[in-house]
């Protein structure tokens, strides 16, 4: 039987569209087998997901972590997956709420510049689209939109706005210590996105291989920011390491426009992560 596996989407927890209980109903519509709720820096939505999961699909529970490599000057942000680790763990749950707790001061920050500038936003309003989930730009985007000053989240990224003149950095976990708090709490570490160009630089193989001794299981390759070559150098690169390659649609609901199991993840690379995984089990 063939299995429709999607290993990496956003909810109301952090920048998706969808409440958690709404993304897993659309998951199963959408003729999704397996879906794994990974918001941004938090465990959040996990509850509300469960409680609303549809019988037949399968639910793994997950993060996206921010994460950063001090290998370089300036150093590069990159995403990492993390999956079915025991969310009560100490070092990673305390690694996350610190994670968001920069988020606010940041959003707040970038909301203050664009003011500065005689923006007509507000932080009251930007805290709200987040609705108690972790903040991200793509709730300032929403606020731009409403504003009248840009006609989609893509635009309010260009250079001019969130992208760079009202860019603010955020705190990221070094990617190593990262890896490290996931497996501790028995979680399976993914790379999201490697090959994203268009979300800025991207790291060197050579950095995919030391993330590899360090505990690292596979690397994200069908994801709508690669290009066909960019999948088969990593599918190339993964073979070569022994690690295993995902497949996601990075759905966040109308704030991007890839739609559930626009790319899968294959069925045997499913099974190998959750085996490899002792925190919790996939639901279902
Ligand atoms: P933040 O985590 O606050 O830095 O915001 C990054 C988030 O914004 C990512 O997780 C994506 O959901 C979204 N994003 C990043 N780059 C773009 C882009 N070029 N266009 C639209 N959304 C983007
Ligand atoms: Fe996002
Ligand atoms: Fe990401
Ligand atoms: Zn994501």
């Amino acid at each position: 039987m063939s299995s429709r596996i999607d290993l990496h989407c956003h909810s109301t927890a952090s920048d998706g569209t969808l409440t958690p209980a709404e993304l897993v109903r659309a998951g199963a519509a959408a003729g999704l087998d397996v879906m794994a709720i990974t918001d941004h820096d938090t465990t959040g939505g996990w509850a509300a997901a469960e409680a609303a999961r549809p019988a037949g699909l399968r639910l793994v529970r997950g993060a996206e972590l921010s994460c950063r490599w001090h290998g370089v000057q300036p150093s590069i942000s990159l995403h990492l997956l993390a999956y079915l680790f025991d969310p009560a763990e100490p070092a990673l749950a305390e690694a996350m709420r610190h994670l968001r707790t920069d988020r606010e001061q940041r959003g707040e920050r970038i909301v203050e510049k664009l003011r500065a500038d005689g923006v007509p936003i507000t932080w009251d309003e930007v805290h709200g689209y987040a609705a108690g989930g972790s903040v991200g730009r793509p709730h300032i985007a929403q606020a731009l939109i409403r504003a009248g000053l840009v006609a989609s989240t893509t635009e309010a990224f260009a250079s001019a706005w969130l992208g760079a003149r009202y860019f603010v950095p955020k705190i990221d976990l070094d990617v190593f210590e990262a890896i490290a708090a996931v497996r501790a709490a028995g979680g399976v570490p993914v790379f999201a996105h490697p090959r994203a160009t268009k979300r800025g630089r991207v790291v060197p193989d050579e950095l995919i291989v030391e993330l590899a001794d360090a505990g690292l299981f596979g690397l994200e390759a069908d994801h709508e920011d690669h290009s066909p070559a960019e999948r088969a150098e990593i599918r190339s690169l993964a073979d070569r390491l022994g690690l295993v390659v995902t497949g996601s649609s990075d759905f966040h609901g109308t704030h991007k426009t890839v739609q559930l199991g626009a790319f899968v993840t294959a069925p045997e690379v499913f099974e190998k992560i959750a085996a490899a995984a002792t925190g919790v089990t996939v639901l279902g």
